[in-house]
């Protein structure tokens, strides 16, 4: 199955049978409908059975009860290059992720490559190559099909509008972590995440204390000042700032607040809840930060799903959006969201086998990891019950 090119196109998949619908958004997170039509990897129609075109599917899968919401984004991820980490000398980390329902991956950094470049020229080669080779192993469906968003160069000093300009002609996208190169300072930073933005070019900054040795602070003061389109791990990488700091981050930044599994996971939950108090739960996404010291975690979106959820009291329907339709929004992805024209990438999910929980939601709710039962991607199923996840109570199963 790993095999699937991402060129042999799904054609028409009906999915019905669906017990849950998680939108991704949450406003409204929660969809009336049992079946979703897909042609050629995007979802075409949502809604009841009885009032969708369903003849002449090509795949046609029994979802038997279970929830359905869109693929879970990682929006922080260290990839270097294939299905391989330096950082632990693991391989197929990627396809354990989509195990763990992660349908897209976003760089924040190929900082772990081995002797990285540092001057401009090689840091716009690197960035250049790797977006190609994920994009390229994205077509060839290796690593399980999974999106791997990548060629975000870090910002080292010398780097001029120029280099942006050509970065963002070649492909480039996003910045990875600002602070993590040589531009430590706000003012320098503020002025590269503009010219990165003015070329399209999505920042990201780490915050809070070193990550590894050599590594540095951000502080507050920088994150406010550098203004990137992220405020990178706000719970830390692994070291937070103060929840005082964190706060401010909150109250007088607009952008995008990042919670990371490899994070201090006190902040993650004062986070969460103090964005709930100041009505803007929009600004949440979440990540792993992964690999790292902490390592590769399968499952650590959904962790991140089920520890925010569970201790900071957030109902499990929104914390699925912070994982997939905040995302999308927050970023400008087509993935994340269950609607017509978006991408047919899909997370199948039912309660653990002997769960606490009553149904799926009940069982986030209690702080239980869900059983993944099915991942679909542009259409096409990636995996069927995960390897990594407890077992889901129930299964969707291909209807030939
Ligand atoms: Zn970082």
């Amino acid at each position: 199955m790993a095999n699937v090119t991402a060129q042999a196109r799904s054609g028409k998949v009906v999915v019905r049978n669906i017990g849950l619908l998680l939108s991704g958004d949450i406003d409204r997170p929660i969809l009336e409908a049992d079946t979703v039509v897909v042609d050629d990897g995007r979802i075409v129609a949502i809604g009841r059975e009885k009032d969708c075109d369903t003849a002449g599917a090509r795949t046609t899968i029994d979802a038997r009860g279970t929830a359905l919401a869109p693929g879970l984004i990682d929006s922080h991820v260290h990839p270097v290059f294939g299905d391989w980490t330096p950082r632990q000398n693991q391989i197929g980390w990627i396809d354990s992720c989509l195990h763990g329902g992660v349908t897209t991956m976003i760089s924040a950094g190929e900082v772990h490559l081995p002797g990285r470049p540092k001057d401009v020229v090689g840091v716009k080669a690197l960035a250049i190559t790797a977006q190609r080779a994920f994009d390229g192993m994205r077509t060839a469906g290796l690593a399980g099909g999974v999106k791997v968003l990548a060629g975000a160069p870090v910002l080292e000093k010398g780097m001029e509008e120029a280099d942006f300009a050509e970065m963002a002609a070649a492909g480039v996208r996003l910045l990875g972590e600002v602070g993590l190169g040589s531009v430590k300072a706000g003012d320098e930073a503020a002025r590269m995440v503009a010219w990165a933005r003015k070329h399209g070019i999505q920042s990201t900054i780490h915050t809070g204390g070193p990550s590894i040795p050599g590594s540095g602070l951000i502080d507050e003061s920088v994150v406010l000042e550098a203004d990137a389109d992220v405020i990178g791990h706000i719970n830390g990488g692994h070291t937070a700032l103060s929840y005082k700091a964190v706060c401010t981050l909150c109250e007088r930044s607009p952008r995008a607040m990042e919670i990371v599994h490899n994070g201090n996971e006190r902040i993650a939950i004062l986070t969460a809840r103090h964005a709930i108090e100041l009505r803007c739960p929009h600004r949440i996404i979440l990540g792993t930060d992964a690999p790292a010291g902490s390592g590769v975690q399968p499952l650590g979106i959904l962790r991140m799903i089920a520890l925010l959820s569970s201790m900071a009291d957030i109902p499990a329907e929104i914390c699925f959006g912070f994982a997939t339709g905040n995302t999308a929004r927050m970023r400008g992805l087509e993935q994340g969201l269950i609607e017509p024209g978006r991408p047919a990438d899909f997370v199948f999910l039912d309660r653990a086998q002997h769960s606490a929980g009553a149904d799926l939601l009940d069982s986030v709710r209690l702080g239980d990891i869900p059983g993944v039962g099915m991942v679909m991607i542009d259409g096409i199923v990636r995996c069927t019950r995960s390897r990594n996840t407890p077992p889901a109570a129930e299964v969707p199963v291909v209807q030939d």
